[in-house]
């Protein structure tokens, strides 16, 4: 297939792009670099498969030539406004992603035909107020809160996909990704895997925003990969949950870092840095990927991490 993927220079779009070209596929990547790094795809201009486009996808995407699919990845990520590549820093740019990105690549879908995959979020639950969290469940989410600019653009965004799949036939898929980590992720971004991971090899205390109760469900990037993948393939058109169901307390997960990586520091409570709407709970039911993809999760969280360190201490220059 001739795939368009966008927000190819993010974390999860370059480990896609790697793995689509591993599969033999031409894929074409589509990145502004408001959160992504041409680093990340630095390793792949000289495969005759890939090729780059610099562009903003809120503007009227044209790509030359036949295109199979699009993965619509492009979209700051991380909620912390801590960092200015947080999306509480970049929200009219969120929006603008979410939305008219969502559109202009749907557009692309429709003219060339092709199948297209949307990179939704747990955040369309919102602060769940069911636990896990299934595809059937609606979510609790404040249209004007703080992190609305992420979750209603996402929700819009599948809203959108499902009218393009329902009134104009466009062969769509969903996927509704839980919080993933790996190499690649931006160091400065602000999310809690890269803060634990460089305040642990730092010999740091890992900064516990609230009183670390909250929980979320780490998966790693290479089984999320797979998972969508799996779903690209499939002939699924209803949103299909992918990440690890291990659901850990943030305290947990900063002694399991700590413990992992050997940082005697311990933590630090920060109860103010806690983001409003902040989710409580969230853990992913993955059933229907199980039936569906005959998809589930294999690599541990001390796995994963053992995997994600190397990446961060080679950037921090930390031998
Ligand atoms: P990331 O910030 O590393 O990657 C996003 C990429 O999109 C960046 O390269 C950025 O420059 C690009 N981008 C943003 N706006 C753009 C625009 N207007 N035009 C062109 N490119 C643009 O984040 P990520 O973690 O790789 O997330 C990728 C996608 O997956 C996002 O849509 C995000 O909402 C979704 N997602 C990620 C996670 C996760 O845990 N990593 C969880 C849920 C959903
Ligand atoms: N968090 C934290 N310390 C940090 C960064 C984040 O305790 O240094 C918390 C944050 O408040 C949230 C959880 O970790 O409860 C996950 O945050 P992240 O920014 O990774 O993404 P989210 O899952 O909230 O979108």
């Amino acid at each position: 297939m001739n795939i368009l993927i966008t927000g190819a220079a993010g974390f999860l779009g370059s480990h896609l792009c790697e793995r689509l070209l591993k599969e033999g596929h031409h894929v074409i990547g589509m990145d502004n670099f408001i959160t992504g790094n041409p680093e990340n795809l630095a390793h792949l201009t000289n495969n005759e498969n890939f090729s780059f486009i610099r562009h903003d996808v809120a503007n009227f995407i044209f790509v030359p030539g036949k295109i199979d699919a699009v993965l619509h990845f492009a979209s700051p990520a991380s909620p912390n406004p801590a960092s200015p590549f947080g999306y509480t820093n970049l929200p009219i740019q969120t929006m603008k992603a979410g939305a008219l990105g969502t559109h202009n690549a749907l557009g692309v879908a429709r003219a060339h035909n092709a199948r297209y995959l949307l990179a939704s979020t747990s955040e369309i639950y919102g602060d769940p107020l069911e636990h896990p969290q299934k595809e059937t469940y609606w979510g609790h989410v404040d249209p004007i809160g703080i992190r609305s600019v992420y979750d209603e653009a996402k929700r819009f965004a599948e809203a959108l996909t499902m009218a393009y799949h329902r009134y104009h036939g466009i062969d769509t898929r969903i996927v509704r990704i839980f919080n993933t980590y790996g190499p690649r992720m931006r160091l400065d971004d602000g999310r809690v895997v890269p803060n634990f991971i460089q305040q642990a090899l730092r010999g740091e205390p890992l900064t516990i925003y609230g009183d670390g109760s909250q929980t979320r469900s780490f998966c790693f990037v290479s089984d999320l990969v797979e998972g969508i993948y799996r779903l690209l393939l499939s002939d699924e058109h209803d949103p299909v949950n992918i990440g690890n169901p291990t659901e850990t307390s943030i305290l947990e997960f900063a002694k399991t870092i700590n413990a992992i990586i050997g940082n005697p520091a311990g933590i630090v409570i920060k109860p103010d840095m806690r983001l409003g709407d902040d989710p409580q709970r969230r853990q992913p039911d993955i059933t229907r990927a199980k039936r569906i993809l005959d998809w589930s999760p294999s690599v541990s969280l001390e796995e994963g991490i053992r995997k994600t360190a190397p990446y961060f201490s080679a950037k921090m220059g930390i031998a």
